[in-house]
Order: structure tokens, then sequence, then C-alpha cells
């Protein structure tokens, strides 16, 4: 791991690489998607059909790439913009030389393991570069700052021995409790038995687990002092104490595909995804003409509004209405946004789901988010302190208000940006109220603590931008996070595009996105359920997979989910 702590299993030449290949449902997402057979096939009498995709976000936009890349015709909505919490944007009263300064409002990191999210980064011809996380290789220098005392560090090696200690625990609490040199290896040689019997174990034990109590209940961490550094320092990206009170399970997925580690930025913002699969026009397509895009097949090359109302109709048809009026019935539709939008924002037919499948939307647990950036004049963080030698400033640990400050330079003598805060749950419940001016002076306060001979604001060319996603109308919180007990309202969510298993007349609508996922939190979840409701859509419409290249669906029988009992 790049950060204070390193995972067990260290990524050598002659280990197969890490990925996001389960353990939940371990299906190669990657392999599927660069078979030269295709994803599969729809009926000619179905080419042309219209299905709705709800949200425009990056599993909204991918499900519509390829379903219009089979024939199909997608009409997706979109109550924001396109990229959903792919959210990049630019700084009001501040224009960049060489470029335009960006932030990244919602995911701004990926892991190497996200690969299939990476097959349309690579598609659309994105760029990624090392991103700035706390001890990283390509990090200049980290500043951790806890109860008021500050340590600058270039590795782990430069911190006092207590944070070596702190990481020696949760190696060996990951081992003890997790099994996670087994696991990973496991994950690495995509041995599905073997994956299968440890996780179908640990599932059983540790679904009514916190992320807390793991820690507690390991030898390892018993020492209160450990638990709480950890939880101030963490592992990969920084600070984790906001998520133990979720499931161990979240954490060990996080950590077994280590996709919390290795992070790349996208050059130019992740938006660029979404907004790119919306423009492209396939080389390969079916029924539609050679130039077809997502854009060309919308009118003036938008999506439709908000969807307001969902419904069941005659013939077990979608009916969708969208904030302008218009009306329309498809034989099948994408939801993609965030579950608790069927409770509140759109209207919806009680018959569109069973009711085990509300009660796990109703159940699903969000973590709160919030971000402050500023445009700066110059990455003046490198220059070097004339006494000490050390970066003028680093990227910041703290247990103050501001949590993790990253440093993110475009180059010597460019603008540069600082995001001043990243924070989740409570911590970013505390800037709820603020303006973004009155966020920004606290924080400037906190890291005035931290350096007091650094002026920052001098170096400050713009206005700052902020985002609270849980103060967001089409969003209501940053990403799910499973909560202790929640592992079968998970698995109902998940497996929903397996309709087949559905009585008849609860068929049609499929969920997906960010919600739906294992790996909430990770756009690469948002890609794969995205996949999912592909094969859902296409299994409907009485379409199949080529037999060299079994989607989803059709290896489901075999890698299944871990089946809890209800009584
Ligand atoms: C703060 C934050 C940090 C993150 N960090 C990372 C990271 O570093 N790495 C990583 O891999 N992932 C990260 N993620 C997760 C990643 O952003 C998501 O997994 C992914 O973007 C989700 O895509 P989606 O399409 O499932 O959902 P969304 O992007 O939420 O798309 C759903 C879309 O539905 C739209 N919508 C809502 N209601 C309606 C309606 N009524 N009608 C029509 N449309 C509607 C919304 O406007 C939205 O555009 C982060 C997310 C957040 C919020």
């Amino acid at each position: 791991m790049t950060s204070t702590v390193p995972t067990a299993v260290q990524h050598t030449e002659a280990q197969p690489p890490i990925t996001m290949f389960g353990p939940d449902f371990p299906y190669a997402y990657d392999d599927y998607l660069a078979s030269p057979a295709g994803l599969g096939q729809i009926p000619a009498a179905e080419h042309g059909r219209e299905v709705a995709v709800i949200g425009g976000g990056l599993s909204g936009i991918v499900a519509a790439y390829e379903l219009m890349k089979m024939g199909l015709k997608p009409v997706v909505y979109e109550a924001d913009r396109i990229g959903g919490r792919l959210r990049t944007v630019g700084f009001d009263g501040c224009s960049a030389e060489g470029g335009e300064l960006t932030a990244e409002m919602g995911a701004m990191r990926f892991p190497p393991s996200s690969t299939a999210l990476q097959h349309y980064i690579d598609l659309v011809g994105l760029r990624t570069e090392p991103f700035p996380n706390p001890l990283a290789p390509d990090t200049p220098s980290t500043v951790v700052d806890l109860k008021g005392e500050s340590h600058y560090a270039e590795t782990v090696d430069d911190l006092p021995q207590v944070y070596r200690d702190v990481m020696h625990a949760w190696n060996a609490c990951l081992e003890e409790g997790a099994d996670f040199s087994d696991m990973n290896q496991a994950l690495r040689e995509r041995d599905i038995p073997r994956i299968r019997e440890i996780w179908s174990r640990l599932v059983e034990k540790l679904d009514n687990q916190t992320f807390y109590g793991f820690l507690c209940d390991s030898p390892a961490f018993k020492s209160f002092r450990h638990r709480e550094i950890f939880g101030q320092v963490g592992f990969g990206t920084g600070g984790w104490d906001t998520d133990f009170p979720n499931s161990i399970l979240e954490i060990l997925r996080v950590v077994y595909t280590e996709a919390d580690d290795h992070h790349r930025g996208i050059v130019g913002g992740s938006q660029q995804l979404p907004l790119r699969l919306w423009e492209r026009e396939p080389q390969k397509i079916v029924h539609w003409a050679h130039g077809t895009s997502l854009a060309g097949l919308h009118e003036n090359g938008e999506p439709r509004p908000a969807v307001t109302r969902l419904h069941r109709t005659a013939g077990n048809r979608i009916t969708v209405t969208d904030a302008s009026g218009d009306i329309r019935t498809y034989p099948a539709a994408i939801f993609t946004a965030q579950s608790w939008m069927l409770l509140s924002k759109i209207e919806c037919d009680d018959a569109l789901f069973p009711i085990d499948h509300w009660t796990a939307i109703e159940r699903t647990h969000y973590m709160e988010s919030s971000k402050l950036f500023v445009p700066v004049d110059r990455p003046f963080w490198l220059d070097k302190d004339a006494e000490s030698g050390r970066d003028t400033m680093s990227m910041t640990l703290t247990d103050r208000m501001t949590r993790g400050t990253y440093l993110l330079d475009n180059g010597p003598d460019n603008p540069a940006v600082i995001c001043l805060s990243y924070t989740w749950c409570d911590d970013s419940l505390k800037w709820l109220p603020l303006s973004a001016n009155e966020r920004m002076e606290v924080m400037l306060k906190s890291l005035g603590e931290i350096y007091p001979n650094v002026d920052i604001r001098r170096h400050i060319i713009g206005n700052p931008v902020t985002v609270s996603w849980e103060n967001e109308p089409y969003f209501m919180g940053a990403f799910k996070a499973n909560l202790p007990g929640h592992y079968r309202y998970q698995r109902r969510l998940f497996t929903h595009f397996m309709q087949d298993l559905l009585p008849e007349d609860k068929r049609g609508i499929f969920l997906a996105g960010d919600d739906i996922s294992w790996t909430a939190g990770w756009a690469e979840g948002a890609v794969q359920t995205a996949l999912n409701a592909v094969w859902g859509v296409m299994h409907q419409l009485g379409g199949t997979t080529d037999p060299t290249n079994p989607g989803p669906g059709d290896r489901y029988e075999e890698i299944a989910p871990v089946e809890l009992p209800e009584d």
C-alpha cells in the first residue's frame, strides 16, 4: 500500500495483478468487455426499440452506450448533468493559462484494480497520472498532525514508531480476522472456489460486525491509542474512523482488492469519461448507421429531463413521466440514480419492485461527504523551508476540522489547486450549514495552526468551490455504505438483474449503479452493475451472449453471492 499501512501481499512481477474480481460475485467483467465476441446480441425484430435509462452518471451512460451498440435505442433521462458523481468543475473568477483549472467534486482517484472502469477510460483515450495520496511514492511529502503534534514524512519510516506499530497491528488484524493474504492471492489468481470458500465463511461470521468492533476484537488492536491513531491516519487514502460504524465486510472488499491503493487521477477531470462516451461513435455497432452516438440519438444532443413518475402499465411495461410532462412506455428500463430517489423525488408504484426489494431500498445507508477546493497561483508548497530544508506545505492528515488536505500540482509555475478539506460522515456534517467562504475561513485557520509560517491565502487566485453531497437534491448522500446486518439487502439489490428469479409481474425495471454495487464509493461498481443490467435487458428482449463470452447472468448459478438465511 502507498500509505502508512501496507497490505500484507505486495504486488510483484511474478504475481498476477489484483483486480476488483469479487469477492461477492467473482465475474471477470474486464474479460467480458475485452472479448471480440461483444457483450451479446438482441433479436433483429427488437432493433431500434426504445429502452429507458434513468440517470446519466457513469452507470447510466455505460449501460446506454452498450445497449446502443446492440441496436437498441436508449432514452437517457438526467435530472442534473451528465456525469453524476463524476463531477469536474472549474473556478469562477480565475482563468489559468495552459489549460483550465478544475476540481473533482465527486470521484477523484481510481485504483488500477478497477479494470472494467479502465476499459472505458482507455476506450475514450483518457490519460491517468498518480494521485497524491498520503505517503504515496509520487507524493513529495506528508504531514500527520494529531492532538496538536505534527510529523513530517516522505516515507512511513520518517514517522514515529507508534505509526509503524499501528500499521503492523492492521496487517495482523486482517490476517487473523479475515484471511487477508489468502483472499488477496485467490483474487489475483481468480480462484473462484477458494474465493467463495473464504468469503462465505466470513460473510456468515462478520455480517453483524462493525469495522470498529472488528478492530476491538483483534488482540493486535487491544490498545485504544492504536485504534485512535488508526482511525485518524488509516490506510490508503487517509483516516477511516468515519467508517467505523459500517459493516466490516465493506472494508474488507476495499482492502482485499486494493481499491484504496496505487491511485491515479484522470488528467483533465473524470467527468470527461461519461461526456466522451455520450459523444462517442462506436466502431462496431448493430442496426444503427456508422457515426451514431448517444448524443445523436437524443433531441438536441441532450438527455431527457428528470424522471418524476414511474409506474407499470398493461403488458408489464414501464411507463416513465419526466419533468417536461412527457410520458413514454418501455419494455425495459434501467434505473441508476440513488435508491432514495425512488422514495421521495419520484412518484412510484408499489408494484415496481417486490416488497423485499423495497425494504432493501429503504434501508440503504449513505455516507455524507464534503469537499472544498481553492485555486492558487503556483505549487508554492514545493518551495523549501530555508531552515529545515522541508517542503513548505505537504499533503496533510489531521484530526482538526479539515481532516485531509490534498495538493494538486499542474507543473512548476503553473496555477494549481488545493483541496483544503475532504471529509466524510460526521466530519462532513460539521461543514453543512457553512457557506463556501465560511468553510474556507475555518479551513485556513486549521491549516494555519499546522503551518504557522505559511500564508496560504496570499496564493489564492479565485473563489472556492465546495459540495456537500448530502445536500444535493438529486443525490442525498455521497455513496452507499452498508451497516451491519445489511448483507441480505445488498444481495437482493445486486442480484435484481437476474429477473427470471422474480415474479413475472415484477420484471422489466433493472436497478444498477453505485447503490447496487458491492463496492459502493468506487466507480468500478457503477460499471459492473451497468453491465449486469445490460445483460438483463438483453436477456429480457430474447437476446443471448456468444458462447465464447458468457455474460454475468450466464455464469450466475456458478458464482451467485452467498445466501444467508432469512429466519
Ligand atoms: C465524494 C465522492 C468521492 C468519490 N470518490 C471516488 C473515488 O475516488 N474513486 C472512485 O472510483 N469512485 C469514487 N466515488 C464513487 C463514484 O463517483 C461513483 O461510484 C459513480 O460516479 C457512480 O455512478 P452512478 O452512475 O452509479 O451514479 P451517479 O453518478 O449518481 O448517477 C446517477 C444520475 O442520476 C441522476 N438522477 C437522479 N435523480 C434523477 C431523476 N429523477 N431523473 C433522472 N436522473 C436522475 C443524477 O443526477 C445522476 O447524474 C466517489 C463519490 C463521491 C460522491
